[in-house]
């Protein structure tokens, strides 16, 4: 049966409404070498994070996809306390960001050893967490992927294919997506189980389409940025909608988070904004709720189900 591999155990599509599929509840963006990094004591993140989960959970959040994966701060002992101490289903990810954000291990590592990590992070924990891995993390250069992420990419193809997970990307360009996805295909997975994030960064909507007529998932995951307007989103979800790949789209706000090099954590931005203010919103410019229901439940559980 399709479920979701959560902090909380598996979760099944009628034990959740909505998903948000990118947020941060922990990001460490100094890179791995850098004194402090990664580092904070459960308890203050508790206290920080704990009330804008809550505020997440009474605008009607059920479960959130961690994003942070390895090399920008991935602490699944962190998100198991705060989703313990708020009964939120987190989905952790296993994996390794770009460069310069990955470790020098990695560059040693064989394609091999890296599989082997993931691929043991999927199935039983991430170190001794605690927490199955539910899905995989990577990303790629803006301009291109390097060797390293190449060997990287290569490594999450095959690991995921052991169990059927998805993996997604933080990738900035349609051309740069073109190249995961003929690698992750080489490697014998499939674009169907690949999530191209922060899709709405590529101006050139065609590659939006082509990478949804390959099969991956489209992610618009700035929703309630200064970056990005409301009607830009709406323009692109309903031209998404219109092009017959409502079934393949993401939507999410790429907020939060405690961030270690700050004092206290900083200040997190809250998770209520798509359910609060944009759906409303994209209720009001005409999409109806069955519509709503797929792309925040439906979309984002299949996404991340594996069998
Ligand atoms: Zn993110």
């Amino acid at each position: 049966m399709p479920h979701l591999v959560t902090t909380l155990g598996p979760k099944n599509e009628d034990e959740l409404g909505l998903i948000l599929p990118h947020e941060h509840i922990f990001v460490d963006l100094r890179t791995w070498d850098q004194p402090g990094y990664g580092q904070a004591e459960t308890a203050d993140v508790l206290r920080l994070m704990q009330p804008e989960i809550a505020r997440a959970q009474a605008a009607g959040v059920t479960a959130l996809v961690e994003c942070s994966t390895g090399g920008v701060g991935l602490r699944a002992d962190i998100d198991k306390a705060v989703s313990e101490a708020t009964r939120l289903p987190v989905i952790v990810p296993t994996g390794f960001y770009r460069e310069p954000w990955i470790p020098d291990w990695v560059h040693e590592a064989g394609e091999a050893q890296l599989e082997a990590q993931m691929t043991a992070e999927l199935q039983s924990q991430i170190g001794d967490s605690g927490v199955q891995a539910g899905w995989i993390k990577v990303s790629a250069g803006d301009d291109g992927l390097t060797a390293c992420e190449t060997k990287v990419l290569q490594a999450a193809a095959k690991a995921a294919a052991s169990v059927n997970a998805v993996i997604g990307s933080h990738t900035i360009r349609g051309r740069v997506v073109r190249d995961q996805l003929d690698i992750i295909e080489a490697a014998g997975y499939t674009a169907d189980r690949f999530i191209w994030i922060h899709t709405q960064a590529e101006p050139d909507f065609d590659l939006h389409l082509e990478m949804a007529r390959r099969s991956a998932w489209l992610e618009y995951d700035a929703i309630g940025s200064n970056d990005f307007s409301d009607d830009f989103f709406i323009e692109r979800i309903q031209r998404v909608l219109e092009a017959g790949f409502g079934q393949k789209l993401l939507l999410s706000h790429d907020r939060g988070w405690y961030d270690p090099a700050q004092p206290g954590g900083g200040i997190p931005k809250p998770y209520t904004y798509l359910c609060q203010h944009f759906l409303p919103k994209l209720r009001a410019s005409g999409v109806d709720e069955a519509t709503i229901q797929q792309l925040t439940h439906t979309n984002p559980f299949n996404a991340f189900a594996r069998e």
